[in-house]
């Protein structure tokens, strides 16, 4: 008890005691002296709280934030469990798919476009057309069923442009339904991406604006109850050598 220590009244029990065994509910950090006044209405900043009442405040203090914490996590965790699992779409293979559902006449339009669009197609082309013009310009053989200018050679070529265009055509229609169902897969998994993203932005908000203050807090509030728990000991230790004193005097007496 040092000269400074003022005489004043615990306003849980009205105790008189020494001002350096508790603190003022103004010193006090906000939320305590909250739960103070809201447990004793007529309570000021002035009112005085000793340690050992203290502590009661403090612990519930230090419950209510990790219970808070606890319950903020728990929310964030059970909506994230939710959006991982509410996802009822399907990613598709989408070229297995295709393979499945194809008709036999898209098969044979997806056979000859790939050869169509090959050099193997072009050589082959070129040497037909080159045989044909030699073979009836030349009168090889002794045939010549098609002279210059070739007219029959025209008119093949024509019948074959027009039947290869719809043909190229069915194979094209076919790639953008593969591009179709490829965005369709793509917007689906980017979708989903976005919402857990967000959730995983409110987890790490909560951990950073919340959670790490929280922690530091109920940190303080533990050094300050171990203090007070030390200086309780060491009470408990001065009063305990001056019984061992007196006893010691009784007995030499
Ligand atoms: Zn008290």
């Amino acid at each position: 008890m040092t000269e400074k220590a003022k005489l004043v009244h615990c306003i849980v029990d009205d105790a008189q005691l020494y001002s350096d065994e508790g603190f003022y509910l103004g010193d006090l950090a906000q939320p305590i002296s909250n739960a103070v006044k809201a447990d004793y209405p007529g309570a000021k900043v002035t009112s005085f709280i000793c340690s050992h009442h203290l502590l009661k405040y403090r612990m519930s203090r230090v419950d209510s934030l990790i219970n808070a914490d606890l319950k903020q996590s728990q929310k964030i965790n059970r909506k994230l469990t939710k959006a991982l699992q509410s996802d009822n779409y399907e990613i598709r293979d989408v070229n297995e798919a295709l393979q499945q559902s194809l008709t036999f006449g898209q098969k044979i339009s997806d056979a000859v476009a790939r050869f169509g669009g090959s050099w193997t197609f072009i050589f082959i082309f070129i040497v037909i057309l080159i045989i044909w013009m030699v073979i009836n310009g030349l009168a090889l053989f002794g045939v010549h069923f098609d002279p210059y200018p070739y007219i029959l050679l025209n008119l093949f070529l024509s019948c074959f442009s027009a039947i290869q265009a719809p043909i190229i055509m069915m194979s094209q229609n076919r790639a953008a339904e593969r591009d179709r169902l490829h965005s369709e897969n793509d917007f689906h998994v980017n979708l989903k991406s976005e919402h857990e993203l967000r959730i995983i932005h409110a987890k790490l908000d909560h951990l950073t604006q919340n959670q790490l203050p929280h922690d530091l807090e109920v940190e303080k509030l533990q050094l300050q109850i171990l203090g007070e728990v030390r200086s309780e000991l060491a009470k408990l230790r001065d009063e305990n050598t001056k019984l061992k004193e007196k006893l010691k005097q009784q007995e030499n007496q």
